[in-house]
């Protein structure tokens, strides 16, 4: 038998269901990103990553928090922070894609420039995953209409954008608000000091993985 491919899918501890729907989907290799962050994700540490855009960085840290989520407890087990509307909708989209070996997981968008009203209802009626920009879930996690105590991944996409867009408050905040115990998944296309900072706030000894532009 031939060895294992380093970068095929099937080198990593993914359920069979989640290997098949990879196949469905086309994704027959990891990225260069994938390769070097899902391993360490999937043993549970803290993870800083770094690779440019189009390199494959949400099924990076969708495939990680799948992994974590238990579809029979049926609270907020993940919460993805996006700088912008199209970006959480993007995330929202591959999520339910990568999950579709498991249709029972519910995951709601928690985006600014939408009305507040259709978000609230959506929490009510329950969710596994929320993906939103900070502010917005700031202010769902003040009116009471969402609650982390169950969260066991918060992932920081596009670290640093977010930071320019001025969230780091916000960020630092619903940060707070996740258990303690929680593993913490940045991911960014550039690695500015602010975040160095801003991991050294609230990771725990996070691994950092870094794929260079290929020319
Ligand atoms: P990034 O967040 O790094 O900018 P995306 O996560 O948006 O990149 O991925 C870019 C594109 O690559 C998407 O269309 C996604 O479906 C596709 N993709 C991701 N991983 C794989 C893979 N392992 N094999 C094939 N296509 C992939
Ligand atoms: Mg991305």
């Amino acid at each position: 038998m031939p060895a294992p491919h380093p970068t095929a899918f099937d080198t990593l501890p993914l359920a069979p269901a989640t290997l098949e729907n990879l196949k469905r989907l086309g994704y027959l290799e990891m990225t260069a990103i994938q390769a070097a962050s899902l391993p360490p994700a999937l043993l549970g540490k803290d993870l800083i990553a770094q690779a440019k855009t189009g390199s494959g960085k949400t099924a990076a840290f969708a495939l990680a928090l799948l992994a974590n989520l238990n579809t029979r407890r049926f609270a907020v087990q993940a919460l993805v922070l996006c700088p912008t509307r199209e970006l959480a909708d993007q995330v929202t989209t591959e999520i339910r894609r990568l999950a579709r070996a498991d249709d029972n997981i519910k995951v709601v968008t928690l985006s600014g420039g939408v009305p507040l009203r259709g978000q609230t209802t959506s929490l009510e009626h329950g969710a596994h995953i929320v993906v939103g920009t900070p502010g917005r879930v700031m202010d769902h996690l003040d009116r009471g209409n969402l609650q982390l105590d169950a969260l066991n991944t918060l992932v920081l996409d596009e670290a640093d954008r977010m930071l320019d867009m001025g969230f780091v408050d916000d960020i630092a905040k619903v940060a707070r608000q996740c258990p303690p115990q929680r593993q913490t998944l940045l991911f960014s296309a550039t690695y500015p000091e602010g975040i160095a900072k801003l991991a050294a706030q609230f990771m725990k000894n996070p691994v950092t993985v870094k794929v260079e532009a290929q020319h």
